[in-house]
């Protein structure tokens, strides 16, 4: 299979009159700034870095892209879509809001060459979407997955997790109502707190309390199962920093970590672990558990600053297992873990 190389374009806020309690876009920003540029050293720069081999994918970011207006979107569009057509660049996606899909715009989508489209759809609980002032209804995002389904694009659905009135519950909802609406690609993003928005003014009033870091590792985790019950690629768990951080871009409270993803994908090996441990002990009572992973999930296997070790070291012993390893083998799987409990072994994806 081809390695995927992504080169992101970053239309800031425009076209969007909403106003997001958690979005701190127009902060950052300011308004309409951006869409008119030219993209073409932007693509070329970053194509000039990608060595032969790549599938290389277009992707305009930003959260509302179908709504920048027909002219200014056809306009990027229509230079994406050369890159396209000579072959330079084989897919181009886009994310936006469901109330900015129609069959207009996805005429035009369709027409240039686009692929893949995110929805920010954040919440399928009608009650969070109010308290976030989203200015969509959970009726506008079906609508729009079957829309987009029905065109034949690559639909992903991008989550929210610790948005104000959301629980654990209904965020494993929203992620279920995302599989059974077609999707084969998400992001799940725990809800930062960043300053000069209105989430902040509420968490300082006391009208929201912010998830913590952990809190937003196990809600994630128990979204990442859910979608993949589903069999969705999830794409990313967690902003990037350059999507979160900067000097005008201060984080006020909530669940801000440089590597949330890895954190959750840590959280799911350990669970992974632990439930063969308590599976397994009393049939291979008193004999060794190995568990062995690719190098790459070495570091997810053990865990942030090693946290998970200790945990599988005591699981393992006080089980009753005579000892406990951890090795990488590079003909595991990426992202497969094998077990060995005395001389029986056992693969889990
Ligand atoms: S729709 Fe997106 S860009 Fe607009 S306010 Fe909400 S989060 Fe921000």
């Amino acid at each position: 299979m081809k390695k995927h190389a992504n080169i992101p374009i970053f239309i800031p806020h425009e076209g969007c009159k909403n106003e997001c309690v958690f979005c701190n876009q127009r902060t950052i920003t300011g308004t309409c700034q951006g869409s008119d540029r030219d993209i073409v050293p932007e693509i070329e720069n970053a194509l000039s870095t990608i060595s032969d081999g790549y599938d290389v994918e277009i992707a305009f970011f930003g959260g509302s892209f179908t709504g920048i207006g027909i002219d200014r979107m056809t306009r990027l569009l229509d230079t994406a879509f050369e890159y396209v057509k000579s072959g330079k660049v084989q897919s181009i996606r886009l994310s936006t809001r469901p109330d900015y899909i129609d069959e207009q715009i996805l005429d035009i989508l369709k027409s240039r060459g686009v692929t893949h489209i995110e929805l920010g759809i954040q919440s399928m609980r009608q009650h969070v979407l109010d308290a976030c002032k989203r200015g969509h209804t959970v009726s506008d995002t079906e609508k729009a997955c079957r829309l987009i389904n029905d065109y034949g694009f690559i639909l992903g659905g991008q989550m929210m997790i610790g948005l104000p009135c959301s629980t654990a519950e209904d965020e494993i909802y929203t992620a279920q109502k995302i599989g059974e609406m077609g999707a084969k690609e998400a992001r799940i993003y725990p809800c930062v707190v960043f300053e000069k928005t209105e989430l902040c003014n509420m968490a300082k009033t006391g009208n929201y309390i912010p998830i913590s870091v952990d809190e937003a590792v196990t809600r994630s985790t128990k979204v990442y199962y859910e979608l993949k019950k589903h069999r969705i690629n999830i794409l990313r768990i967690g902003l990037q920093s350059s999507e979160s951080l900067s000097d005008k871009n201060e984080v006020y409270a909530g669940a801000y970590h440089p590597a949330m993803g890895e954190l959750v994908e840590s959280r799911v090996k350990l669970e992974g672990i632990l439930s063969a441990i308590s599976e397994k002990a009393a049939e291979y009572h008193g004999q060794p558990f190995t568990v062995e992973c690719n190098k790459c999930d070495l570091s997810k296997v053990i865990g942030h600053k090693k946290s998970n070790l200790e945990i599988i070291r005591k699981a393992a012993i006080n089980a009753g297992f005579s000892d406990i390893s951890i090795k990488t083998n590079d003909k595991v799987k990426q992202n497969s873990l094998v077990f060995h409990f005395g001389q029986q072994s056992e693969i889990s994806e």
